[in-house]
């Protein structure tokens, strides 16, 4: 059974409470989404996911996309939902007024996000894509691509994509062999076959802009030699309306193991016209800005993910009866408990609730700096949050999507039997949540990018952002009498972090292989730090505010048992993982390849 409310209390906490003062100061820009407006937003997107994403979720699993006289086709009822999502304004909530957007700042726009993928991972990655693609192209467009293409994108009248991938290459894109001819007016001519395109082609957008990363014929080697192309699918006329097709065709739909829903394509462009965007050979950057963009909102896919696994979960450990509890029958005048009562049921449901409400609040911290990054009136703050963003972008992405698969693999073994068929529902968790930890960059990549080159770039300064508030935070309530247990245990997990922060710094300085080899360990341990900095300080702001009698106590309760519960059973075994980081690369890299 899939059930979904989206936690708007929860996020209010995150938005209102927690990062209220995190040392971005007051942002500008952004005064009209108050908190009575930012309620309202929230509990519409809900009734949103729940009444028309959620009801079409399931069945899209079973449907599937299918492409018919090279047309692809998605399930029934996406069209309708897509259409009322656009005509409801979310397809714009978090972009620009000046492209007709509503402004929103991503700290909304971002629990938004959350919902959409809860009730329907593979309906989230049609707009999800669009608004990547909006954020290269507003970045690094001619100012004639934006006002033409942004205000339709916006609307959600056209979609989005973004085409990396290759059949021969996929994280190595330097190999890629699509190319670009420039023509006469401006202009280009692309030529390629990209795969794994997700929104490639569709039914749900009259007209779909690629941006497709290609080859100009003087291109250095490498990666140095990429450039990037905005290829619609229709040739627009000047005035809007759809002329020819472009030639830019889905020839085939991946058939996957889960996401059914979202249209991965194939793709073919054949003497495609498309404009360039930003520079030529440094499309990556460009790609870069959509991709960090993309990286964050895949983090939140896991989260998402995790969070409708979770209530699943626990709706049918309230109504399952197995077993009687081991401190005394609960159910007196029924033939067993509900299994919530057994521990190793608790235990799965807490670690999943504790997953959850640790990723929400690092992503709220995360949104807010992106805010900052733009919006805080001090350039020091914009600095240091963009520091962050940079550190932190990687651990969103892998941990959050790490900790969703996790959570989808609980609920499963919640349900048992009934988990693994599919008539509840539930597998289904299993298998969506499972691509995000491949697709945007594998995690193993993310972990990389954060030991290779967030961790050293200008001498540790993307560190020094998460640092200083942590190491303050620790000194400042060491002596805390309600979170005092708490402090230690991050102090203690935060002690770990900086040792292996030194070791990888010292031997990856001289052997990028040590460096790589503890790079996935390193980033679980900083990830769960930053959660553990954010449950400490939640569970003080919820003992504080039942000091002062506040209305929902039971919300307030709840935040602290789930914090004690990451303290005493989740962040521990995380702490060990300094052992495997300073062990070295000797036994991961010593095997010779002809032994495996
Ligand atoms: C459903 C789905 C949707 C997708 N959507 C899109 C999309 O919209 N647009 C798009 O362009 N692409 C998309 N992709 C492609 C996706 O981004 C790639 O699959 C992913 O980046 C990995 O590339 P690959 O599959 O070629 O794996 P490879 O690059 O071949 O990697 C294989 C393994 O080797 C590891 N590896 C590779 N190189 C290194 C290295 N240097 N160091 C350490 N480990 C390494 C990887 O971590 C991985 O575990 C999608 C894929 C799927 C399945």
């Amino acid at each position: 059974m899939q059930v979904y409310e989206a936690p708007i209390k929860d996020m209010l906490f995150n938005l209102n409470e927690l990062h209220e003062d995190d040392g971005f100061g007051n942002l500008e820009g952004f005064e009209d989404f108050d908190e009575d407006v930012t309620a309202a937003i929230l509990e519409e997107a809900n009734k949103f996911c729940r009444d028309v994403l959620l009801p079409i979720n399931w069945p899209g699993d079973q449907e599937g996309c299918r492409i018919e006289n090279g047309v692809v086709r998605t399930p029934k009822g996406f069209q309708d939902a897509y259409k009322q999502f656009c005509e409801a304004g979310w397809s714009s909530l978090g972009v620009s007024q000046e492209w007709g957007g509503q402004g929103a700042p991503h700290s909304i726009a971002k629990m938004v996000e959350e919902m959409t993928c809860s009730a329907n991972l593979s309906f989230g990655l049609y707009p999800g894509l669009t608004g990547g693609a909006m954020v290269a192209l507003e970045a690094y467009g001619s100012d004639e691509l934006k006002s033409f293409y942004m205000p339709r994108m916006a609307s959600g009248e056209w979609s989005g994509t973004m085409c990396l991938t290759e059949p021969h290459c996929g994280t190595d894109l330097g190999m890629l062999r699509t190319k670009a001819v420039p023509q006469d007016d401006g202009s280009f001519l692309v030529t390629g076959n990209k795969i794994f395109i997700s929104a490639g082609d569709h039914d749900l957008a009259d007209n779909i802009v690629h941006l497709v990363l290609a080859k100009l014929p003087d291109a250095p080697p490498g990666v140095k030699g990429i450039s990037l192309f905005l290829v619609p699918k229709y040739l627009p006329n000047e005035d809007g309306t759809l002329g020819n097709h472009n030639n830019a065709k889905p020839t085939a739909i991946e058939h996957k193991m889960g996401l059914k829903a979202s249209a991965t394509c194939q793709m073919t462009f054949e003497d495609s016209k498309g404009w360039l965007v930003g520079k030529p050979h440094r499309g990556l950057e460009a790609m870069f800005a959509m991709m960090n963009t993309e990286r964050v909102a895949v983090g939140i896919q896991g989260l998402g993910v995790g969070e409708i696994a979770y209530q699943s979960a626990v709706y049918y450990a309230k109504d399952r009866l197995q077993g009687r509890s081991l401190s005394g029958v609960k159910n007196p005048d029924g033939p067993a408990d509900p299994i919530i009562v057994h521990p190793d049921v608790r235990r799965m449901l807490m670690t999943m609730r504790a997953y959850n409400e640790g990723s929400r609040a690092v992503s709220a911290w995360v949104s807010r700096a992106l805010d900052a990054e733009h919006a805080s009136p001090e350039p020091e703050a914009r600095a240091r949050a963009k520091d962050f963003v940079a550190l932190m972008t990687p651990v969103v992405k892998a941990l959050f999507t790490d900790l969703g698969h996790e959570s989808a693999h609980l609920a499963v073994q919640v349900y048992g039997g009934h988990g693994y068929i599919q008539e509840t529902g539930v597998e289904q968790f299993a298998r969506d949540a499972r691509i995000a930890q491949i697709y945007e960059g594998t995690n193993g990549i993310q972990a990389l990018d954060l030991v290779g080159r967030k961790l050293p770039d200008r001498m540790g300064r993307n560190l020094r952002s998460f640092f200083h508030p942590v190491s303050q935070y620790i000194e400042d309530n060491a002596g805390d009498e309600k979170i005092g247990k708490m402090i230690a245990g991050l102090q203690q997990a935060f002690g770990a972090l900086q040792m292996s922060t030194g070791h990888i710094a010292q031997k990856g300085l001289k052997d990028p292989e040590e460096a790589a080899a503890a790079a996935t360990d390193y980033l679980r341990l900083l990830g769960f730090v930053a959660m553990g900095y954010c449950f400490a300080k939640s569970a003080q702001i919820a003992y504080r505010r039942l000091e002062e009698g506040a209305d929902d106590k039971p919300f307030y309760e709840a935040k602290i048992i789930t914090a004690r519960y990451f303290f005493d059973r989740l962040l521990p075994p995380v702490m060990a993982q300094m052992m495997a980081i300073t062990s070295g690369k000797a036994s991961m890299m010593d095997m010779p390849e002809d032994a495996f």
